[in-house]
């Protein structure tokens, strides 16, 4: 389009290919090369350098986005991309440019482009279904008599798919209800017996995940290989329809600050309720979210302002349909294994009497713990010596001396490893997470929840630990800033009456992981972890919907 080069726009491109350019030096090569080009031209948005391709939703002037797609086109493999690039009216607000994370630009190493999780182990996008355009789906669908069954699957998410879906007189719509793409093959798996023979027609935002989708469902055998995914998905298809959206009825939710797409020259129907009230609305601006398992739910103003400060749980459908109720979340925790780092002047058997209430509770659950590298003396013990600290000069430790253990120290000096900062602790949490992991998660308490944060804002992967439980935590001040959010699940305990760590540390600690994953528990007591069943079952239920994906 002419005269737009500096109107504000939205790029949306994946590739599935291999990323180890060589004329970078290879894949964080590349990751550097979108930082610093990118970075230059002012661009946001999220970037995943994947081992498989990559996946990309950029922000910033027509004329930059331009000029990103040409150079990109220059490195071998990365030719016949599909750009999508649409001028964009803006954020909705400053929570939905925040969370999509169009504040800043974030390009991150990743294993997948998209991940189908374990079910989907071996699937290659090669094998996906039929890539149709968008006018030859619009016929296949107008053509669709009766005679040939036909299926649509919206391989998209349940808030995705909620506030706009193909509708089509005579075909069903699937909608999977998932939370997370990880969860679509266990759905395909139990509807198998339904899309057997079928004419299967698959649709997501803009095509990456059906490409991994469609070849889960192909991997089911011949009878599944009657199978046709949307060329550029919803969003190519609403700009081939741009007058009624064709098929297509309600918003294109997507993952940038717009957080979603009418047609264009439509507004598109509404088709979505409230979640209290049941009237049509559709705006997820306010960020509302489910209080078990943080999804976005809608809710429309009046029941907003109406629910205020009063303490009313608000629960998305897929928890009101109940797949995991509060009743059995503490079976579903069964066989997990947590690693427990204790707080500062603690040590791993004091802890171990501290959670003594909490692990009677969750009694499936096997808790491990773990001795802090650095001995405090007898004055610093306050008398008792022995005691431990991640950290080499932690506050309140002035004047005295903090020291490593003997072998740990010798084993540091063959290293060569420097000991200030977090730097000995978090080699060390590596070496016993790779000695007697994997773990399922990590409960930390105060120091080490501190030791938690520094690690992950490091870039450590904890041996690919699914959440982290961190109580009364804070944030530690010797750390790198963190670039977006840290996306490890992460469920937050904190009290009101903590004198150790102000509530305004915790909280802060809390901002650093990502909202959509991020569960917040405050309590009003103080440098303690509750321990009453109603709090156990609290924290079993976040905990068993990390675990769902
Ligand atoms: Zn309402
Ligand atoms: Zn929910």
């Amino acid at each position: 389009m002419e005269g737009d080069e500096e109107d504000e726009g939205v790029l949306l491109y994946y590739k599935y290919t291999d990323t180890e350019v060589e004329s970078l030096g290879g894949r964080e090569g590349l990751r550097r090369w979108y930082e610093d080009t990118c970075g230059a031209k002012g661009l946001v948005g999220r970037v995943r350098v994947a081992r498989d391709g990559i996946n990309a939703t950029l922000g910033g002037t027509m004329a930059k986005l331009r000029l990103h797609c040409v150079e990109l086109a220059g490195f071998e493999g990365f030719e016949g991309i599909d750009y999508k690039l649409a001028r964009s009216p803006g954020s909705l607000n400053e929570a939905v440019e925040v969370e999509s994370g169009f504040d800043q630009l974030s390009v991150q190493l990743t294993e997948e482009v998209v991940s189908l999780g374990p079910r989907a182990v071996g699937v290659h996008c090669e094998k996906g279904g039929k890539h149709l355009k968008p006018l030859d789906f619009h016929r296949m669908l107008s053509e669709a008599d009766g005679e040939e069954e036909v299926v649509l699957i919206d391989v998209r998410n349940v808030y995705e798919s909620r506030i706009g879906n193909f509708q089509c007189d005579g075909v069903e719509t699937l909608l999977p209800a998932t939370r997370t793409f990880n969860q679509f093959p266990r759905w395909v798996d139990s509807v198998e017996n339904d899309l057997r023979d079928k004419k299967i027609m698959m649709y997501c935002t803009g095509g990456v995940r059906c490409e991994k989708a469609s070849a889960y469902i192909k991997s089911k055998g011949p009878a599944f290989s009657n199978c046709f995914q949307l060329s550029g998905g919803i969003q190519r298809y609403l700009e081939a329809f741009p007058d009624d959206g064709g098929y297509f009825r309600g918003k294109n939710f997507v993952f940038d600050s717009r957080s979603s797409v009418p047609p264009e020259r439509h507004g598109g129907a509404i088709i979505s309720k409230c979640a209290s009230c049941g009237r049509l609305h559709d705006d997820y601006g306010q960020r509302v979210r489910c209080d078990y398992c943080r999804l976005l739910l809608l809710l429309c103003p009046a029941c907003l302002e109406e629910a205020g400060d009063a303490n009313t749980k608000r629960y998305c459908e897929v928890c009101r349909a109940g797949s995991v109720g509060p009743a059995d979340a503490l079976g579903a925790l069964g066989g997990l294994r947590l690693l427990c780092l204790h707080g500062f002047r603690q040590t791993a058997k004091s802890f171990r009497g501290r959670t003594a209430a909490l692990r009677k509770r969750m009694k499936t659950v096997g808790f491990e713990y773990l001795d802090a590298p650095f001995t405090m003396d007898a004055a610093a013990s306050g008398g008792a010596g022995g005691r431990r600290s991640w950290h080499p000069a932690p506050k309140g430790s002035e004047g005295s001396e903090l020291r490593l253990d003997g072998a740990l120290a010798e084993g540091f000096a063959m290293m060569g490893e420097a000991g200030g900062g977090w730097q000995v602790s978090r080699r060390y949490l590596k070496d016993r997470i790779e000695a007697s992991g994997p773990f399922d998660g990590i409960l930390a308490f105060s120091q080490g929840a501190a030791l938690v944060c520094a690690a992950l804002a490091h870039g450590d992967r904890l041996g690919g630990i699914k959440f982290v439980v961190l109580c009364s935590g804070y944030r530690p001040d010797d750390t790198p800033p963190i670039r977006g959010y840290l996306e490890v699940p992460s469920l937050h305990i904190f009290g009101g009456s903590d004198k150790q760590v102000p509530l305004e540390r915790s909280e802060d600690l809390a901002e650093a992981f990502h909202p959509s994953t991020r569960s917040i528990l405050r309590h009003n007591m103080g440098h303690i972890i509750p321990s009453s069943k109603t709090y156990v079952t609290d924290y079993a239920r976040v905990i068993a919907s990390f675990l769902e994906g």
